[in-house]
């Protein structure tokens, strides 16, 4: 199997970083991640250097993907490594009025479960937090802030089994991952989640010729459409209208795909810590068997 090594990071997303590799479309690729804190912080009293912030192992180039393709990017594999690390911010996220210091934990990670403390072990639920292809357009964006070409959209649901659809925007789709998290609650209020060094298995194919609403996730019960903006509130419509356009495209008309998003749609915060804010809308795949809608 082709893998890319954690020597090969990068901390954009753009057009101009030279691949790391090559593959063909329908290949298995092995992605080693660094942690988002380029693994610096060994014990608790690190702190990193920042050269390196929320580093993505890649980019991959996907031979035969051209700009207005979708690449298909079926999660086959997480693993995490035996610790995780979290790190409190002053400046960021939901409790600065209590957190004061930057601080760093590490936690043990043993046999799927988090070490939390003495009283409580939590389940790994290993996830995704950048994910992303070469934005449009030549422009280059940093892997702390997601956008409409993936990045750092720290959704949960981005897990093994689940099968991600990202925009082509320039030859090759140019493919990273990194910022893998043992765990995350939606919203990942605090700033992190738990931070974890790994690998990633996918199969990424080419699709020609569909019309995806990208970034988009098939995470199995339920089809998630994902934006990311300035505010909630920005990112909530933008969600909305992905799916409602996926739904018109198929056959549904526009007044009836409204009313059914409104009763079956569920809009969820996926991060309000990030450069920009991330909102998907899951949709029960249910839904799309009734139209027999099936995805690509
Ligand atoms: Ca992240
Ligand atoms: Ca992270």
């Amino acid at each position: 199997m082709l893998e890319i090594t954690r020597e090969h990071v990068v901390c954009s997303l753009s057009a101009a970083h030279t691949p790391a590799a090559r593959c063909r479309s329908g290949e298995t690729v092995l992605f080693h991640t660094r942690d988002c804190y380029n693994d610096e912080i060994q014990k608790e009293t690190d702190s990193p250097a920042g050269e390196f912030a929320n580093p993505a192992t890649g980019p991959l180039f996907v031979e035969g993907a051209d700009p207005g393709d979708v690449l298909k990017v079926e999660i086959l594999k997480i693993e995490v490594g035996e610790t995780g690390v979290m790190r409190t911010s002053p400046s960021h996220g939901a409790y600065q009025h209590a957190v004061k210091e930057r601080a760093a934990r590490i936690f043990p990670i043993e046999n799927g479960v988090i070490l939390f403390d003495d009283c409580l072990h939590i389940p790994v639920n290993a996830m995704i937090g950048v994910i992303g292809t070469a934005p449009a357009n030549g422009e280059e964006i940093s892997t702390e802030t997601p956008r409409e070409h993936g990045g750092n959209m720290d959704c949960r649901l981005i897990t093994q089994g689940t099968t991600l659809y990202l925009p082509v925007n320039t030859p090759g789709a140019l493919l990273a991952i990194g910022d893998l998290h043992a765990a995350m609650g939606d919203g990942e209020t605090m700033i992190c989640g738990m931070e974890c060094r790994g690998r990633v298995t996918v199969r990424v194919t080419v699709l020609k010729g569909v019309r995806m609403p990208t970034p988009c996730l098939d995470a199995g019960p339920c089809l998630c459409t994902i934006q990311s903006a300035a505010t909630l509130d920005e990112a909530s419509v933008l969600a909305s209208r992905a799916m409602h356009g996926f739904l018109t495209e198929h056959g549904l008309d526009a007044q009836k795909a409204a009313m059914l998003l409104s009763l079956q749609g569920n809009l969820v915060v996926c991060q309000i810590v990030d450069p920009l804010l991330t909102v998907r809308m899951e949709l029960p795949k249910t839904i799309l068997d009734a139209y027999g809608v099936k995805l690509p």
